[in-house]
């Protein structure tokens, strides 16, 4: 979308991409090994969608600058994959930032602060949230929930079909949009209307794009979706930029590449998300 001089920051930065298990080591470098974490800037005001692995990173920038004190960390769920790197963002251990973590119902947890409780407990980890500096608030996203974050950030969010439960989230500002939709699970031939609504007409989505069409029958159940499903979702809801995310451990950078000209051959303005690509929405 066309910005005009004096429009208000609005970006995206991917921080971590991969879904599943973090993938280090030369096959995998360019796409990047982090696990899932997307930084969504808007003015001074930072969005942080999921807390994988990628979150240690920016957690170190974030404490080096002085613009930002306020973070809102939006979990779609709580599988490993998209929270490791909560107890290690280094903010949550800084009294000079105020965090609000937000959470949709997932099974087993009762609270947003009780599935945080669960992930830093004995014998998984060493300390509780007892350690945290920042002023903390824990709240609880209801299915469908419209979010008012203020500063003109309106939250929309839509529930996915994931094992034990996942929340999508989509973000307006300045008249811009992003989505962040991952993990999901898609019935062939049917697409989701909950999924569709949200993202109508957005911007820029990025989406669950762990497997291929091909690939999609091996993994009925796992609660994970297709970049072929993402690309017509895309066309169906008239959103403009996918971007595939949740990439599988296993999927090298010559993976990936193959995928991106595939994408890009359909649609060249969508692609696949890669950690440390930055996008003005
Ligand atoms: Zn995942
Ligand atoms: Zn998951």
């Amino acid at each position: 979308m066309t910005q005009s001089a004096n429009s208000r920051r609005f970006t995206v930065t991917f921080r971590g991409v991969r879904g599943t298990l973090a993938s280090p080591g030369d096959p995998f470098r360019r796409t990047g090994g982090n696990t899932i974490c997307a930084e969504l800037r808007c003015d001074d005001r930072l969005i942080v969608f999921d807390a994988g692995t990628g979150i240690r990173q920016l957690g170190s920038e974030l404490l080096d600058q002085s613009a930002i004190r306020k973070i809102d960390l939006m979990l779609t769920h709580v599988h490993y994959d998209h929270v490791e790197g909560l107890p290690f963002f280094g903010p949550l251990f800084s009294p000079d930032f105020d965090i609000n973590i937000w959470l949709g119902t997932v099974d087993g947890a009762d609270s947003t602060e009780d599935a945080v409780k669960g992930l830093m407990r004995r014998p998984y980890f060493p300390v509780s949230p007892d350690v945290f500096n920042a002023t903390m608030r824990y709240n609880e996203v209801s299915e469908g929930q419209t979010l008012d974050l203020g500063d003109g950030i309106v939250v929309r969010t839509a529930p996915l079909n994931h094992p034990g439960g996942a929340t999508a989230y989509r973000v307006d500002f300045d008249g811009r949009s992003f989505a962040f939709v991952t993990d999901t699970e898609h019935f062939v031939g049917k697409p989701d209307d909950n999924i569709l609504s949200l993202i109508e007409g957005v911007d820029m989505f990025a989406y669950d794009a762990s497997l291929t069409d091909v690939e999609l029958p091996d993994f009925v159940g796992y609660g994970h979706s297709t970049w072929e499903e993402g690309m017509r979702l895309r066309s169906r809801a008239n959103a403009n930029r996918f971007m595939a995310i949740h990439h599988m451990p296993f999927r090298t950078d010559n993976d990936i590449d193959l995928i991106e000209a595939a994408i890009k051959a359909i649609h060249p303005a969508s692609g696949v998300s890669r950690e440390g690509d930055h996008y003005e929405l």
